[in-house]
């Protein structure tokens, strides 16, 4: 079952895959809470196409990460890989229950998705269990937890998206990847625009939803000099160092629209991830990655505009 199930996630964009043993997780974990029976949570991840955050490496084009490399990732290939799966495991006389990252819903009472308009989260949705992706993603054997907060796998480094599926399917483990691409350099931190990532690797989510979408005027060609009039620290919020809570995130979000969003209620990412950007460099300068490609990620030294053009 194990050879079919990822014989047939191959064949339909997926790029890696890890099964772990539901006795992997905590009593308490929610997988139990969404299907008391689990016996084998399977993780399928994605690449993101390397070209695509060139783009905006580049400066020269953005809407490609937000539509190619989230948007349809989430809504079109990877649900069609996790329905097919999942309906091999039912043919088969198993139970299988798909699991994708609900973009708009959260448990948190204040707290955003970056990836999605923060008036568009339902937040306090506590009734609706959502499994921890990245702590399942290690769990099956498809990497690492970064200092930045991302999985970081042998062959693509952060530049991953992962589903799951439950089942009750007894199938053979795959062994936990042991650490060694984290080498806690700290080029994640360094590399966010908002400085959104503490020095211990937590992420302030309402401040990275505020520069993921672009509110560092030197890394965004699109941000008017007049930018955040209303602003009494406008120069603070467009050079990244400004002091933001959540109502204050929430008033420059509604200020921010330099570049249209895409569907599903998904924001134009303006930092392209920088924080991911900066450890795949990182990996892929030491040969730390098992994937290689032609020419390095990075080509260039990294471009900035002025801070003065906004004064
Ligand atoms: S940039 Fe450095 S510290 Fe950050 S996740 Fe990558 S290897 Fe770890
Ligand atoms: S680089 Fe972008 S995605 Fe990463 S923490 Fe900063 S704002 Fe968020």
């Amino acid at each position: 079952m194990k050879n079919i199930i990822t014989e047939l996630a191959f064949q339909n964009d997926v790029d890696v895959i890890g099964f772990a043993p539901a006795s992997r997780f905590d009593e308490g974990d929610p997988i139990f809470k969404l299907m008391p029976e689990a016996k084998t949570v399977i993780g399928l991840g994605f690449r993101v196409l390397r070209g695509i955050y060139r783009g905006i490496e580049e400066g020269s084009t953005y809407y490609q990460y937000t539509t190619m490399a989230v948007e349809n990732m989430e809504e079109t290939i990877m649900p069609m890989a996790l329905l097919r799966v999942a309906v091999k495991l039912e043919e088969n006389g198993y139970i299988a229950l798909p699991q994708r990252r609900h973009q708009q819903i959260m448990a948190e009472a204040d707290s955003t998705n970056p990836e999605v308009a923060y008036d568009a989260v339902y937040r306090n949705k506590t009734a609706e269990i959502q499994m921890n992706f990245a702590d399942a993603a290690v769990k099956c054997g498809l990497g690492e937890m970064g200092l930045g907060g991302a999985v970081l796998n042998d062959e693509y480094g952060p530049m991953m998206r992962y589903c799951f599926i439950l089942t009750d399917a007894e199938l053979e483990a795959t062994e936990l990847a042991e650490a060694h691409l984290c080498d806690k350099c700290g080029k994640c931190i360094k590399a966010c625009p908002g400085n959104a990532i503490s020095a211990d690797g937590k992420v302030d989510a309402w401040r990275c939803a505020v520069y993921y979408n672009g509110a560092n005027g030197t890394k965004n060609p699109f941000m008017p000099p007049e930018a955040f009039a209303d602003f009494e620290d406008r120069i603070k919020i467009i050079s990244g160092e400004a002091e933001i809570d959540p109502e204050k995130a929430r008033k420059i979000l509604d200020k921010i629209y330099f570049y249209p969003p895409a569907q599903h209620s998904y924001q134009c990412s303006i930092c392209g991830r920088a924080c991911d950007m900066a450890c795949y460099v990182h990996l892929e300068e030491q040969g730390k990655l098992k994937k290689g490609f032609a020419s390095p990620f990075r080509k260039r030294e990294e471009w900035k505009f002025d801070i003065k053009d906004f004064k």
